[in-house]
């Protein structure tokens, strides 16, 4: 199955259902540690990704992340707003122009706008933030890439990735962004971001399941 921009519509409108259905639990959860606005600011970007779909499907890849990226960044708002946003415009510029997807290209792009989001953050690993769940998906699709893993079970090794990098923030102290104020207070509360990096994460994959399926 080639992936193309074709598929961006359907991802768009994946990702802001997922959304939607999961506000209260990532509103309560930024509520907790944070200022309340992470979902505010998602879904704002989302509208604007909407809104841009039908151009967005026409573009090569490199060009359709880039506008991606400059509408998050443009849109949002928030830490998240620029991480996104930086996170979108990285992954284009490693992209070649009309090359397919594969997963060599998709690995490498993630791995490059990963390691930029890191930088723009100036955050890693560990610091209860949304690279919490990008750092091992971006690894995961490095060692899928390498071990030629099948679609079927790279889609569930990725989503349950997500998962568990959700997850290993609750034990973590904030180290970064509007939750670090509260230090040893964010023990025990996910993180907002690294939540609905997942759901984003695993709203992709079951679109790509859906489409693999019906070919
Ligand atoms: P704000 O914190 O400005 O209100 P949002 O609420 O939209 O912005 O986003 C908060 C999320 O952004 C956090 O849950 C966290 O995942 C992420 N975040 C904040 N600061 C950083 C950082 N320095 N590095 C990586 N992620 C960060
Ligand atoms: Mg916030």
């Amino acid at each position: 199955m080639e992936i193309t921009p074709n598929c961006l519509p359907d991802f768009i409108d994946a990702v802001i259902v997922t959304i939607r259905e999961n506000e209260e639990e990532v509103t309560a959860l930024d509520q907790a540690i944070g200022d309340g606005d992470h979902v505010i600011n998602l879904q704002r970007g989302l509208e604007n990704l909407k809104a841009q779909a039908p151009e967005l499907a026409q573009l090569s890849w490199d060009a359709a992340l880039k506008k991606i990226g400059i509408s998050l960044l443009g849109s949002m708002g928030g830490a998240s707003g620029s991480l996104f946003g930086t996170l979108f415009i990285s992954m284009s510029k490693k992209l070649e122009i009309d090359a397919s997807l594969n997963l060599e290209a998709m690995a490498q792009s993630f791995t490059f706008g990963v390691n930029e989001t890191k930088k723009r953050g100036k955050s890693d690993l560990g610091a209860k933030t949304m690279l919490d769940v990008l750092i091992p998906v971006e690894q995961a699709l490095q060692q899928a890439f390498e071990a030629e893993m099948e679609t079927d079970k790279l889609h569930e090794f990725i989503c349950d990735t997500a998962l568990a990098g959700v997850e290993s923030t609750r034990d973590m102290i904030a180290t970064k962004g509007r939750a670090a104020f509260m230090g040893e207070r964010t023990q025990g509360h996910l993180d907002a971001g690294a939540k609905t990096s997942q759901l984003i994460i695993c709203a992709i994959v079951k679109v790509l399941d859906i489409k693999k399926a019906s070919t």
